[in-house]
C-alpha cells in the first residue's frame, strides 16, 4: 500500500502524522511511505531521517494526497485539504466530527473512508490513540492554567502553589479519565487543592487509591459541581462521551456564581467544550473572558510540546496504522473490534452513531 504523510496545516500545530520509526515498520512491511517536504520540522525531524527510514520525500501536499491509499495524520483535515481528498482514500487521524457537521459533510461528500483515532476503542473500554494526547493536554492544562491565573493575564492573582501562610488555588477538574487524572496529579504536584468529579463509581474509586492526599474524587451531579465551581481558581473540564458532543456542564448561569477572574481551561473543547460559553481558539490567541472568567479553549493543545506528543502518538497509532496498512481496512476492521469502532465514515457513508445522532443524520 502507498502510505502518505502530509505536514499539518492548523494553527500551531507542529506535530506530525509519522516519526521515522513508524516509517521504517511500514516499509519493513512491504509498503511505500510518502512524506511532504518539511513535514517532520515543526517536531525536530529532518527529511533525511525519514530517507533514511525508507521514505520519498515529495515536495507538496498534493503530491502525498495524490499518490497515497492511506493518509496518516494528526488533525481533521481543514478545508484547504477537502479538495485533496480522494473517493475510497482511506484517512488515519483525529477527527472530531461531531464537533464539525462542515467537516463531516465534506468528508462524506469526498467519499473518504475515515478511521477515527479518537473513536478506536478496545473492548474494555480503553481509547488507545485518545489516551496519549490526553496525557500530554492533561498534564498541560494546570500549567496552562496556571499562567492565565496571574493578574496581567485577567486571572484572579491566585499563585496554585500557595505559600507559607497563604493557601494554595482550589483547581476542579470535571472529568476523571486520561485528562482529569493526569490534570490532577500534576495540580496536586505544584501544591493546588484539587477536587476531581465523575459520575463512573469505579473511576472515583480508582483514582482515591492512586491520587495524592491533596486529591478529593466526588460525585459529578449538578449541586457537587455548582458548590465546588463557586470556590474554584482553575477549573478544568475533561469529561468525555466517546464519539458524541460534550454535554455541557457549567452553564452561563453557574458560570456567573463563579469567582472573577477564575480560569477554565477547557480541554473538551475539540468535542464542543464542557462549558457553554467555550468556543475554540488557538495557540495564537489562546483565550477569551466571558462573565469575568477566562476561558483557554486550544483544541489542539498537544502540538505545542509537538516532539514529544508526535512520538507518544506514533507509539499508539503504529500498532493498529500498521493493520489498515497490511490487512486493508475492511479486513482488519472485520477483525478487530478496536477498529470498527473507530470506523466513522465508509467510503462517504457515516458508519459511527454518536456523530449521526449529533447531527440527526441518516447512517
Ligand atoms: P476519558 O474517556 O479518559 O475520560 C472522560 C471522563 O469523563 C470519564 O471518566 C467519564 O466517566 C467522565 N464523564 C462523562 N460524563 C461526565 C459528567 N457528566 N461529569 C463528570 N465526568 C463525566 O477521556 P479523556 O481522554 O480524558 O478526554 C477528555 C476530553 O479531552 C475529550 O473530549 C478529548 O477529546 C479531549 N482532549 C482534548 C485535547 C485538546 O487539545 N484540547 C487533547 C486531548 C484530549
Amino acid at each position: 500500500m502507498n502510505i502518505g504523510c502530509p505536514s499539518e496545516i492548523k494553527n500551531h500545530e507542529y506535530r506530525v502524522g509519522l516519526t521515522p520509526a513508524s516509517v521504517h515498520t511500514y516499509v519493513d512491511n512491504g509498503h511505500a511511505v510518502f512524506i511532504q517536504k518539511g513535514a517532520g520540522q515543526g517536531s525536530d525531524i529532518a527529511d533525511e531521517e525519514y530517507i533514511q527510514a525508507g521514505a520519498t520525500i515529495v515536495p507538496t501536499a498534493a503530491d502525498v494526497w495524490e499518490q497515497s491509499d492511506m493518509i496518516v495524520k494528526v488533525k481533521e483535515p481543514l478545508p484547504a485539504e477537502y479538495p485533496l481528498m480522494r473517493p475510497g482514500q482511506l484517512v488515519y487521524t483525529y477527527f472530531h466530527f461531531a464537533a464539525s457537521h462542515k467537516l463531516t459533510r465534506a468528508c462524506m461528500d469526498s467519499k473518504i473512508t475515515a478511521l477515527a483515532y479518537e473513536t478506536v476503542q478496545e473492548d474494555n473500554g480503553l481509547l488507545p490513540l485518545l489516551k496519549p494526547m490526553s496525557e500530554v493536554a492533561g498534564r498541560m492544562a494546570p500549567l496552562m492554567g496556571a499562567f492565565y491565573l496571574g493578574r496581567p493575564k485577567g486571572g484572579r492573582g491566585v499563585l496554585p502553589t500557595g505559600v507559607p501562610g497563604v493557601l494554595p488555588a482550589n483547581v476542579v477538574v470535571i472529568g476523571g479519565g486520561t485528562v482529569g487524572a493526569n490534570a490532577a496529579r500534576v495540580a496536586a504536584g505544584l501544591g493546588a487543592r484539587v477536587t476531581i468529579l465523575d459520575i463512573n463509581h469505579a473511576t472515583l474509586e480508582h483514582l482515591g487509591n492512586i491520587m495524592p492526599a491533596n486529591v478529593f474524587p466526588v460525585y459529578s451531579d449538578h449541586i457537587n459541581l455548582k458548590r465546588t465551581l463557586e470556590r474554584a481558581d482553575l477549573v478544568i473540564g475533561a469529561v468525555l462521551i466517546p464519539g458524541a458532543k460534550a454535554p455541557r456542564l457549567v452553564t452561563r448561569s453557574l458560570l456567573r456564581s463563579m469567582r472573577p477572574g477564575a480560569v477554565i481551561v477547557d480541554v473538551a473543547i475539540d468535542q464542543g467544550g464542557c462549558t457553554e460559553t467555550s468556543v475554540p481558539t488557538t495557540h495564537d490567541d489562546p483565550v477569551f473572558e466571558e462573565e469575568g472568567i477566562v476561558h483557554y479553549c486550544v483544541s489542539n493543545m498537544p502540538g505545542a510540546y509537538a516532539r514529544t506528543s508526535t512520538f507518544a502518538l506514533n507509539n499508539a497509532t503504529i500498532r493498529y496504522g500498521l493493520q489498515l496498512a497490511n490487512k486493508g481496512v475492511e479486513k482488519a476492521c472485520t477483525e478487530s473490534r478496536a477498529l470498527m469502532r473507530g470506523l466513522n465514515i465508509y467510503k462517504g457513508t457515516l458508519t459511527c452513531e454518536p456523530v449521526a445522532e449529533a447531527f440527526a443524520m441518516q447512517k
